[in-house]
């Protein structure tokens, strides 16, 4: 029997490129393989024609797959409930927008078959728009603990069905796809890719957006920014210790050799402001925690299938 390959796709407002992507890029590169290929296409709740585009083009296609979501969760889930969805003995995942290039599929396959767990692309040159940003947050990954990552590792990766395996019983709603398959911890070997740009539309990542997935992705995979707070807290008050000890001393008990004449009240109104700052600073942190347990502690579903819309999908059979 052939090995099964499934391709993940997922898609949030892609209705002006879809179709170029797969019949020019992702189809010609995998019909040239010798696998039973599985495409599935996660609607991530498009607004634009999106669905209608792939259901009249391939809505006969055996190979290819529609996980149409009740609406807009993010990619991380599309990927997710993608992810859930496959049957195949490796899982590629791939934008839907062309900038992960479909040509390297041949070569993610072959280190797969040579016994590779996980294949994950990096990109070769940085050209993407979120160049500084990336930059900052990987620096930030790394600090907080999350070792193993490498500088410009992308979501577009394959996955052995082991490692899918254990994705998928991962509940957790919070979640970054990359980090979690980081976690499992197997081995991963890597390609060098080239970014491409968009063929069509707009990125959908704003700026704000990719700093709260930073912000989450450490809040959820890391305890060192609580840390790191503690350390401050610690350093302002052997700080401020030696200070007051100093003013104590020096001031009210040498009477001022140094003729600084400081007013007390100068001081202490310092310090107090620092002290605020600070217990708001890390009040925020904490909430920044409680908000993620709140949200795991709901235990809703993560993502909702709209299974009128899908096609071809095991949830959808009745
Ligand atoms: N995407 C998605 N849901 C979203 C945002 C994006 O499924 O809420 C898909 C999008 O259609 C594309 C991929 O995720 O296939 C990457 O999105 P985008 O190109 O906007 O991000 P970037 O390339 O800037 O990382
Ligand atoms: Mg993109």
């Amino acid at each position: 029997m052939k090995k099964v390959i499934s391709v993940v796709v997922p898609m949030f407002n892609e209705a002006d490129g879809i179709i170029g992507f797969l019949s020019k890029q992702l189809i010609p590169v995998l019909s040239g393989l010798k696998y039973d290929i599985e495409i599935i296409l996660v609607d991530d709740g498009s607004v634009d024609k999106t669905v209608e585009k792939v259901v009249e083009k391939y809505g006969d296609n055996e190979e290819i797959k529609l996980i149409a979501l009740a609406r807009n969760f993010g990619k991380e889930i599309a990927l997710t409930a993608g992810l859930n969805n496959t049957i195949g003995d490796a899982v590629i995942m791939i934008d839907a927008d062309g900038q992960h290039p479909a040509e390297m599929i041949p070569k993610m396959i072959e280190k797969w078959e040579h016994s590779a767990y996980i294949v994950t692309a990096v990109r070769g040159e940085n050209t993407t728009k979120h160049k500084i940003g990336s930059k900052i947050y990987y620096k930030a990954m790394k600090m907080c603990g999350n070792k193993n990552m490498v500088v410009g590792a992308m979501d577009y990766r394959l996955l052995d069905r082991s490692v899918v395996d254990e994705f998928n019983k991962m509940p957790e709603h919070n979640r970054l796809t990359r980090g979690l398959v980081d976690w499992l911890g197997y081995p991963q070997e890597y390609v060098k890719v080239h970014t491409k740009s968009r063929m069509s539309g707009k990125p959908t990542y704003s700026h704000k957006k990719l700093i709260m997935l930073t912000i989450d992705g450490l809040a959820s995979t890391s305890r060192t920014p609580l840390i790191i707070f503690g350390y401050i807290g610690v350093g302002i008050m052997v700080v401020s210790l030696i200070l007051g000890l100093f003013i104590l001393i020096q001031q009210y008990i040498l009477g001022d050799p140094l003729k600084l004449d400081w007013s007390g009240a100068v001081a202490m109104s310092v310090f107090i402001a620092f002290l605020v700052g600070l217990v708001l600073v890390s009040q925020a942190i904490t909430a920044l925690y409680i908000s993620q347990i709140h949200v795991e502690a709901k235990g809703r579903p993560l993502y909702i299938i709209d299974k009128r819309k899908s096609k071809g999908i095991k949830n959808e059979e009745k």
